[in-house]
């Protein structure tokens, strides 16, 4: 659990401050310090050793407490490893395709490709714009989803049945999420 210095006015505080002497949370300690009452309840729920033992770092990150760089992306992408059963985008690199378009897909799904928007909000000096239409900030999902030239091409793929007819409809607009229907 990461709790951040602004949740808790006396930083110097120390989870033995909250435990009781019958080694249970001190539910009126944590409810005079953190006024957040759902963090409460996370706290409550995480359970107290009975027997005395050594306090010891942990990486929050894996179910095992144990680092691993696995764990570091998937932190990255705001992914936490209990909840996820495997890396969302590993099926990008069993595609018998080339690797240059493989790398695409892949930088399409973590958007990193080098679209105006992402680049002007890096710092780098251009015009955000969509230069197809002009009228919208040119994204990744701008680009491959939502811009109007775009959907010309989309609804041609449709009419020469290239992808099934409605596609698009009743999809979100993550073209991450898209491309794994
Ligand atoms: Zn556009």
């Amino acid at each position: 659990m990461h709790l951040s210095y602004d949740v808790i006015p006396c930083p110097d505080a120390k989870v033995s401050d909250f435990i009781t002497t019958d080694k249970t949370w001190d539910i009126d300690r944590l409810q005079h310090v953190i006024s957040d009452r759902y963090l409460i309840h996370r706290i409550l729920g995480v359970p107290l050793p009975i027997s005395d033992i050594q306090d010891s770092l942990t990486w929050g990150c894996t179910s095992s407490g144990k680092f691993s760089m696995q764990s570091t992306t998937w932190l990255a992408h705001g992914i936490h490893s209990s909840t996820a059963r495997s890396w969302p985008h590993a099926w990008i690199w069993k595609l018998d395709i080339r690797p240059k378009i493989l790398i695409f897909i892949w930088q399409l799904c973590h958007n990193a490709l080098p679209v105006r928007f992402l680049l002007h909000s890096r710092g780098v000096d251009l015009d955000p714009l969509c230069p197809l239409c002009g009228q919208h900030n040119e994204s990744i999902q701008h680009l491959f989803l939502s811009c109007p030239s775009t959907i010309r091409v989309w609804e041609a793929a449709e009419d020469h049945h290239w992808i099934p007819r409605g596609f698009l409809r009743g999809t979100n607009t993550d073209i991450a999420g898209l491309l794994l229907t």
